[in-house]
């Protein structure tokens, strides 16, 4: 009895069985389906970002490389001095001003212009008391160290410049006098900012570049507002050849900063046309 009850429950289990398991598998399979169908959706879905972060990769790239040029710049507005010194501040078309530009193309105005400031400055000379003041500090440290500096020319009248060129005229011709001798109106020593420095035996002189006085005055001028204002290899810029001797006030804060800048000249540095000659 157990048998064919057995035997019906199996005849009966095993078509019933099947049927059942059938329909699990099914089940198990649609699960099964469905949870690969998940995972795939997820790992596409995973790819998908990852392929993502792979381009915000060169996007991040990018984003440092915009930081970069932008602190870039950054540091240029770091560096106070630049910013802090306005080349503007003072005016160099006003003679009486001691940033005044004087050049073969930029005639003092009025031409005849004559300072109100002058006070002595040695051997007879003047120049405007900020800068006689200024000369006398620079002759005194060069003194401090052994070095004998004098002034050989300093204030010059329009009036004084006309006989002077006129006589240089008479002896060397127009040609050469207005390579040695400013005419009358274009010279920085009307300004009375401008003088003639000499020294170790050599006096408004190109061997005054040789002597350790020339040397002195070239490596420490600035200090005191001076600038060696026809420097060599500049003559297409100023109008005039190497002039180791002269020398013009600007004061220390002008002088300072085109020594920082590297500009050698007051129309490079203000960008002011050059002037190698007379217009015209
Ligand atoms: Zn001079």
């Amino acid at each position: 009895m157990a048998e064919p009850a057995a035997g019906t429950r199996q005849e009966t289990r095993r078509p019933a069985t099947p049927a059942r398991h059938r329909g699990r598998r099914v089940l198990l399979l649609l699960l099964t389906l469905a949870v690969v169908l998940a995972a795939a959706v997820g790992v596409a879905a995973w790819l998908r970002e990852d392929g993502e972060p792979g381009s915000p990769a060169p996007a991040a790239n990018s984003e440092p490389a915009t930081t970069a040029p932008a602190a870039a710049p950054s540091p240029a507005p770091t560096p106070p001095p630049t910013p802090t010194f306005d080349r503007a501040q003072l005016s160099t078309t006003d003679p009486a001003s001691s940033w005044v530009v004087v050049n073969k193309a930029r005639p003092l105005s009025p031409i005849d212009f004559a300072p109100t400031d002058l006070v002595p400055v040695g051997n007879g000379y003047q120049l405007r008391a900020e800068a006689a003041q200024a000369m006398d500090a620079m002759l005194a440290a060069a003194a401090a160290q052994g070095l004998q500096v004098g002034v050989q020319s300093a204030y010059r009248s329009y009036d004084y410049q006309v006989a002077l060129f006129s006589a240089q005229v008479s002896r060397f011709g127009e040609a050469q006098a207005e390579v040695q001798v400013a005419r009358p109106g274009y010279s920085e020593h009307q300004t009375g900012l401008a003088a003639d420095v000499g020294g170790g035996g050599c006096d408004i002189e190109s061997c005054f570049a040789t002597t350790a006085e020339g040397q002195w005055v070239a490596a420490h001028a600035a200090e005191f507002g001076w600038l060696v204002r026809y420097p060599e290899g500049r003559q297409d810029v100023t109008g005039f050849k190497y002039e180791p001797w002269h020398v013009r006030y600007v004061g220390v804060p002008l002088a300072t900063e085109m020594q920082r800048t590297g500009a050698s000249t007051m129309e490079e540095f203000f960008g002011l046309p050059a002037a190698p000659g007379y217009p015209g």
